[in-house]
């Protein structure tokens, strides 16, 4: 069956952002236009970043009529910038059919004072809401309403450096939504972000993070050229505490997971990455700390270690500083590399993971309520 327009999040006009360069080739080929315009205009696209059709100089009138008949630039409208210029800011955006997505820009420096090396890291939505219902987590509180176009993945990145006038070196697919449940929007989106004829960045300095939904795992280890990270969710180390708090575990239990991590090792040179959100009395007992380090050991994960955030609506708390401490030891004493989060906030994750719909209902988007 085909896709729907809507199912696809497109409306009457479709984004030239999603393209790629074999699409707009393509589209230049059915009008009897020469492939190498494709380069020319996405370098206007990518390079130069105009914002509008007319400023392409190099096309014909004709062609950039045919244009902006077919497709607009940027799908994304900035309703808000939250944050100082120094640390994280998240971004509210408004898409063509007036839902909102949140980016988070967070700038993190590296190394030792001298070297101005820093990480601008970006981590953006794939979906508008998301049906996967995480316990702990505010992004599916409303529910899911529709997955984001290759365009709106991509055009986060953009429209965040033309607003803040700095360049994004590092993206996290952990904003709203499962991305792996939009895998071919989220592939191409990869595509266009990994291309030198695209934004540029490299494959290492991209992550997908997953709630664990294995077959796509596989298909993603097969199919993504570029050298991509890959980050679990995993928060619970038996399949009894994993449940608890994410359903997604009664689909694909921790054994067809790590299969497909196995399958995913085999193939590709990046190491994975496992996030475990500690929450008080329920997945932060040392035995669950033990067991993720035997699990992590196995797959040679590096453990990420995050307090819980309180989630406006959710019962749960972080534990005590030295049950996070004491969980960290239980982890790194099956010799794997563990961290733990010890920024009081703001860091990727607890920004990433509280992205939520509530201003959509502030702002009056219809349906934001229910996710119809
Ligand atoms: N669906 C994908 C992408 C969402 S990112 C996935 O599940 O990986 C999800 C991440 O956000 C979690 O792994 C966690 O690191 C973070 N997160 C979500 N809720 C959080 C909370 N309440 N406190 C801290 N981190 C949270």
């Amino acid at each position: 069956m085909e896709e729907s327009a809507k199912e696809l999040g497109m409306g009457a006009s479709q984004s030239i952002l999603g393209l790629g360069k074999e699409g707009l080739e393509a589209w230049l080929a059915e009008r009897g236009e020469k492939p190498y315009r494709a380069k020319q205009i996405l370098e206007w696209l990518f390079v130069k970043r105009v914002e509008s059709f007319d400023e392409m100089l190099n096309l014909s009138v004709a062609l950039r009529e045919e244009l902006k008949s077919c497709f607009h630039l940027n799908p994304l409208e900035t309703v808000e910038i939250n944050g100082a210029k120094d640390a994280t800011r998240k971004f509210l955006f408004r898409l063509q059919d007036g839902r909102l997505v949140e980016s988070v820009f967070i700038k993190a420096s590296k190394g030792t004072q001298g070297e101005q090396s820093e990480r601008q890291t970006l981590c953006v939505s794939s979906q508008v809401g998301c049906a996967y219902d995480c316990k702990f987590c505010a992004s599916g509180l409303a529910g899911f309403t529709r997955n984001l176009t290759t365009a709106e993945i991509v055009a986060q990145i953009l429209k965040v450096e033309a607003e803040s006038g700095e360049k994004v070196n590092n993206v996290v697919f952990m904003g709203m939504g499962e991305p792996l449940a939009n895998y071919t929007n989220l592939s191409a989106a990869i595509k266009i972000m990994n291309a030198h004829w695209g934004v540029g960045i490299g494959g290492r300095s991209i992550t997908v993070s997953t709630s664990g939904l294995a077959p796509q795992i596989k298909k993603l280890a097969d199919d993504t050229e570029a050298q991509i990270r890959l980050a679990i969710s995993l928060h619970g180390a038996s399949d009894e505490v994993r449940t608890r708090i994410m359903p997604v575990n009664d689909k694909y239990n921790l054994d067809r997971l790590f299969e497909a991590l196995h399958y995913w090792r085999e193939r590709r040179k990046q190491r994975l990455t496992f996030e475990y959100i500690l929450i008080e009395g329920v997945n932060d007992s040392l035995d669950q700390a033990r067991l993720l380090g035997k699990r992590a050991k196995s797959v040679g994960a590096l453990v990420n270690l995050i307090p819980y955030n309180t989630v406006e609506g959710l019962p749960w708390k972080r534990p005590s500083e030295e049950q996070q401490e004491a969980f960290l030891r239980a982890v790194k004493s099956a010799e794997v590399a563990a961290t733990l989060r010890r920024e009081k906030g703001g860091d990727i994750n607890a920004a990433c993971g509280q992205l939520r719909l509530r201003r959509e209902a502030e702002l009056g988007v219809s349906g934001a309520a229910n996710g119809e």
